[in-house]
């Protein structure tokens, strides 16, 4: 399979008379026509609910357009709640998975009414000295340990992962928060990463409704809802197959009626809290080649770098780059794909064949959509690039403006810095 950009040459020339490169750019349609196809294949449940991880990917204006699909938001610090309230988004459409939790930031959610994912055993206690109480619905994040396997190929290493409750404390969690008042239990697991596999969401539903059968039975605790998580990818690479929501849905919904429905627990919520399924296929980071040269190897000099995707550089994942306009043009050169910064991993790709590169062709960095932009920083004191939405009537809004220099020195309160580049404040 191929993967094709969903803009073209002629376009992104238009746009960068407006919005110079680099940018991320995100695709209106491809992110509505996936979450209403998520939504569908949860349908079966009556309360099904995705909690967009707003970690991913933290626009307002792409939050939004989710929203409309009845998403609600999964936030992990102080400002994706903030976020979050100040969208109007309900408490209850509001996740709050977090690990390593600041007081404060347990207060606020408690305050906004949002569900408190437990990521930890002591956190009870914490939870209860911080706001005084124990919030009538909990839910707690399961990590079974060990390896995580499909058909005897191991997914991923829970064993080795911070997050979440053993079974024992898991058990002794659910006890200890209903002799302190907790009326309604939720459970949650995220236990393999970037999926992408139709059976992955189906085998982690099948480890939590046991778990969930046995807490109910051994605790008399009142299960309310299942939260699977995050976890489902995106074929990254043009040879992978994609994941079909479909599929994954209908594997949901059979061992949901194998296990749940027997044990009268036919009316547990799914939950899911998906990021990198939502919106990485629906961005792409738009770079234009500045420089070449010719070492050792053959490197390609773009006006993006890790910053603005930092995926290559700290994983070394793999991200597809289409050059513009040279679609159809065989791949016979080899390059190394880099970015400005001071930092030899600063590469988009490595040993990469694409078409004759030029100075000046624009390249689409594909995937860029989830844990892209939001995963930027600011190294090298590099500056974050706009955010723009492709609509669906083909026009171009600008979501976000790229950072200033400005906004890289605001925050040197009593230095003279700010002052004396920008005296006019
Ligand atoms: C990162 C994260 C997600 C989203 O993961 P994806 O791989 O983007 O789907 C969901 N829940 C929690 C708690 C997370 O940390």
């Amino acid at each position: 399979m191929s993967k094709k950009p969903f803009v073209t040459k002629e376009q992104i020339e238009e746009i960068v008379k407006t919005y110079p490169t680099p940018f991320h750019i995100y695709d209106e349609k491809g992110i509505r026509e996936n979450a209403k196809a998520l939504k569908e294949a949860f349908a079966w449940n009556e309360g099904y609910k995705e909690f967009f991880a707003v970690k991913a990917n933290c626009n307002p204006f792409l939050i939004q357009i989710l929203r409309e699909y009845g998403c609600g938001c999964d936030c992990s610090s102080m400002t994706e709640l903030m976020l979050s309230e100040a969208m109007g988004v309900p408490g209850e459409d509001i996740m709050f998975s977090s690990n390593d939790t600041p007081a404060e930031e347990f207060e606020y959610a408690v305050k906004l009414g949002a569900t408190i994912n437990l990521d930890d055993f002591t956190h009870i206690d914490f939870l209860e000295k911080t706001v005084g109480y124990l919030p009538k619905t909990l839910s707690c994040r399961y990590n079974p340990g060990g390896y995580f396997s499909i058909s005897n190929s191991i997914m991923d290493n829970p064993g080795d992962a911070k997050y979440g409750f053993t079974t024992e404390q898991l058990f002794e969690g659910f006890r200890v928060m209903k002799e302190k008042g907790v009326e309604n239990f939720g459970i949650h697991a995220f236990l393999a990463s970037n999926t992408v596999t139709n059976e992955y969401y189906p085998t982690l539903a099948r480890t939590l409704f046991e778990t969930a059968v046995k807490l109910k039975e051994e605790t008399g605790a009142h299960i309310t809802f299942i939260n699977l998580s995050g976890g489902i990818g995106v074929p990254y690479k043009p040879d992978q197959e994609p994941n079909d929501i479909r599929v994954i849905g209908e594997g949901v919904r059979k061992v949901y009626e194998e296990i749940l429905v027997p044990a009268g627990m036919g009316d547990v919520k799914i939950y899911t809290e998906l990021g990198r399924f939502m919106m990485a296929p629906y961005g792409h980071l738009v770079t234009k080649v500045i420089h070449e040269k010719h070492t050792h190897k053959e490197y390609i000099g773009v006006d993006a770098c890790a910053v603005n995707l930092m995926r290559p550089a700290m994983y070394g994942a793999y991200h597809h780059i289409t050059v513009l306009g040279k679609e159809n043009e065989s791949c016979d050169y080899k390059y190394d794909v880099t970015g400005s910064l001071c930092e030899n991993n600063d590469k988009f790709a490595i040993d990469r064949m694409l078409p004759k590169v030029e100075i000046g062709d624009y390249m689409v960095i594909h995937e860029a959509g989830a844990h892209g932009f939001a995963m930027g920083y600011n190294y090298n004191g590099k500056l974050k690039s706009a955010e723009l939405l492709l609509k669906e009537d083909g026009s171009v809004q600008l979501i976000r403006r790229k950072e200033t220099a400005k906004d890289y020195f605001a925050t040197f309160d009593g230095f003279e810095i700010y002052n004396k580049l920008f005296p006019n404040g």
